[in-house]
């Protein structure tokens, strides 16, 4: 019985995704440079990033204690890729933010609560409970060297991209936009979605699993339409724009 709801929930996130995909090709989701009052009580950025991530912290971490794959050294290492994701996204990244008060909306916050559940419920569960035991041997698979290279690359290019994007604003200022320098910013707009993609892209390769694959979808149909549009903005809002940018994947989009 939950294994054929898990498999719903599973295509049910493909589809999200081309819809989620589609829709922001209309509609930037408003929050950030593109926040709007038009979408109902907005909250405090920090606190929305912390409980917005807060379950993809927790609900994998569920999942393993409950599971079946405690003992296995493979899972032991997935459930720490991820934490250390989330832990960062949640504990550090929610906090370091400065941003204006008062402009995420609490409908986003919704969303994002939810999918961070179900995500890291058909991840969690799948690699806890439902999988095959990754035997030791995974761990010199090409799959898992290439995956969690890949993973550990875009983990880098996130923070880092993150890190140079807070300090455009000086402690306690809120409402100022600069251009972004330094690191893959010589390349595109949004190394930070960037990195993000190939962290997931990097995950759904090591875990070489169908909720794997979901995850890094997702992400590609959320980044790559606001990746777009924050190039446009930049475009738009900053004359002397470095042309040679891209928005998003180096040399190509
Ligand atoms: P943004 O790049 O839009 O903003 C990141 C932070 O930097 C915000 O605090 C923003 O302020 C500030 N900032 C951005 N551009 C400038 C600028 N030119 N000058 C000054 N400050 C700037 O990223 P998101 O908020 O969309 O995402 C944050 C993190 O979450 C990223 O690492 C992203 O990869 C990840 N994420 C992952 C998703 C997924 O599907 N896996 C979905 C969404 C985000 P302000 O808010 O005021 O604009």
């Amino acid at each position: 019985m939950e294994k054929t709801i898990y498999n719903i929930l599973l295509v049910s996130l493909f589809v999200v995704s081309l819809i989620v995909f589609i829709f922001l090709f209309f509609i930037n989701a408003p929050y950030g440079r593109f926040t709007s009052k038009n979408w109902g009580l907005r909250i405090n950025p920090k606190i929305a990033w912390f409980i917005m991530e807060f379950p993809a912290f927790f609900v994998i971490l569920f999942y393993f204690f409950i599971g079946n794959k405690k003992e296995s050294i493979v899972a032991i290492i997935f459930i720490c890729l991820w934490i250390m994701h989330y832990f960062q996204r949640t504990f550090i990244y929610s906090f370091l933010i400065r941003s204006r008060k008062n402009t995420f909306p609490v409908l986003v916050v919704i969303f994002s609560i939810l999918f961070n559940t179900l995500n890291g419920y058909l991840n969690g569960r799948y690699l806890f409970y439902f999988s095959p035991v990754y035997a030791v041997s995974w761990l010199k698979d090409p799959r898992f060297i290439i995956g969690t290279s890949i993973f550990f690359a875009g983990f880098v290019i996130n923070i880092y991209s993150d890190y140079l994007l807070r300090n455009l604003r000086k402690p306690g200022e809120k409402n100022t936009y600069r251009i972004p320098f330094g690191g893959f910013f010589k390349y595109i707009s949004s190394p930070n979605y960037f990195g993000e993609m190939m962290e997931w892209t990097g995950w759904a390769i090591a875990t070489w699993s169908l909720p794997g694959l979901a995850f890094a979808v997702f992400t590609f149909a959320n980044l790559a339409p606001r990746a777009i549009s924050n190039h446009k903005w930049y475009l738009e809002n900053f004359p002397d724009y470095p042309k040679n940018r891209k928005a998003l994947i180096p040399f190509i989009l």
